[in-house]
């Protein structure tokens, strides 16, 4: 059995050991140790990572009641002894995430009844699983105030040992899975908790909790937050944002939202006054295209880079004006060809089955009314070559 250094000091981040046993296995190849300050995942806690006589730790796990020491290169056996090192950040931004989310669950569970039932600890942000079907804002801020005053308070987080029946004694909230000895993590008048993962030694160091938000997860609430440098990390990120925002629309903080709001909404009445332009000059342009066209029967048109709802709204436009004619309208893109195809109120045809022949050629798709069809392909061809296409089909 490998002796769990974490579990004396959760602040040795080195130490120096006895190689037992250098393997693999589908995860990679590992090495198993006499001692270890390596945290393997579990409870919730992610793994540490740091390196083996310079070698990099990239995974710790637990497997057969072995802690494997998952390294980025096979450890050569040398003389058998090696040095590790954690990698110290990691783990204690997981000491404060896994510390701050036991004084978070003690509060819901005390303070406002809700019990927790899980606990993710993510690279970015934590969350717990409430058991509670929502949250008001009240409640959050109370709860979030009542986490940082025992924060604040820098109550002792002790670690202690015990068998079952003595650990029944404590006012613990979940039944334990363990049999013989169980590892209490526990802050005084605060919480006890059943708990193998790394804490420090007093609750000061979690620094501050903030609360992210929250969303529903089947029946219950999924609480997200940040705990101990995040909070300082996530302000950061923030700030740079909002530094980048008022460079672009310079406002202060304050009156950012409804700045932001004032031009969305302006945009998006310049868009329906864009809109409404668009069409007035299509009409327009629909008026020239039949003067020019005057006594044809097949009216048509190759345009470059219009979109195809200009297409139908000029497609339109035209048709209604001249019953006796077909229209064949065409738009170049760089790699797509778009078309309508319409006829007049006079002609009995219909339009799809002229675009079913016509759309292989470019690989395209479409249809539509039998006396008006859109469609889209490739630019296999020229636009005016599928103009003439179509136009020997009419
Ligand atoms: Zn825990």
């Amino acid at each position: 059995m490998t002796r769990r250094l974490y579990y004396e000091d959760p602040y040795q981040m080195e130490f120096e050991s006895t190689i037992i046993n250098i393997d693999e296995d589908e995860r990679g190849s590992y090495a198993v140790l006499e001692e270890t300050a390596f945290y393997p995942t579990g409870g919730g806690q992610p793994h540490d990572t740091g390196k083996l006589n310079g070698i990099e730790v990239i995974d710790v796990e637990e497997l057969d009641g072995e802690v494997r020491h998952y390294t980025r290169e096979r450890l050569s056996d040398g003389d058998g002894r090696v040095y590790g090192s954690i990698d110290q950040a990691r783990r204690i931004d997981h000491m404060q995430q896994h510390s701050g989310q036991h004084i978070i669950s003690a509060v819901f569970h005390d303070d406002f009844g809700v019990p927790t039932t899980s606990f993710h600890l993510g690279k970015d942000t934590v969350t717990i699983d409430l058991d509670t079907e929502k949250l008001s804002d009240r409640l959050l801020g109370q709860a979030e105030d009542q986490v940082n005053r025992i924060i604040r308070a820098n109550y002792p987080v002790v670690t202690k040992w015990v068998s079952v029946e003595e650990a029944e004694q404590y006012p613990l909230r979940k039944t334990l899975a363990v049999e013989d000895e169980v590892r209490l993590v526990i802050i005084p008048e605060i919480d006890y908790n059943g708990c193998g993962g790394t804490h420090p030694n007093a609750t000061g160091e979690v620094m501050a909790a903030k609360f992210l938000g929250w969303t529903k997860n089947k029946k219950q609430v999924r609480l997200e937050f940040v705990c101990g440098y995040r909070v300082l990390d996530k302000l950061g990120q923030k700030h740079q944002i909002l530094t980048e925002m008022k460079q672009i629309v310079p406002k202060p903080e304050q009156q950012l939202v409804e700045e932001v709001q004032e031009l969305i909404k302006a945009s998006k009445e310049k868009d329906k006054r864009i809109a409404e332009l668009e069409e007035q000059l299509h009409k327009y342009e629909a008026r020239e295209i039949i003067e020019d066209s005057i006594e044809e029967n097949v009216i048509q048109r190759v345009f470059l880079n219009r979109p195809i709802k200009t297409l139908q709204s000029l497609g339109k436009a035209i048709s209604e004006k001249t019953p006796e004619a077909y229209l064949i309208l065409i738009s170049e893109q760089e790699n797509q060809l778009q078309f309508v195809l319409a006829c007049g109120s006079d002609i009995d045809r219909n339009m799809n089955e002229v675009a079913k022949q016509v759309l292989p050629i470019i690989e395209g798709k479409g249809g539509g009314k039998p006396n008006f069809v859109q469609g889209g392909g490739k630019r296999l061809i020229e636009g005016v070559d599928l103009a003439d296409r179509v136009k020997a089909l009419l």
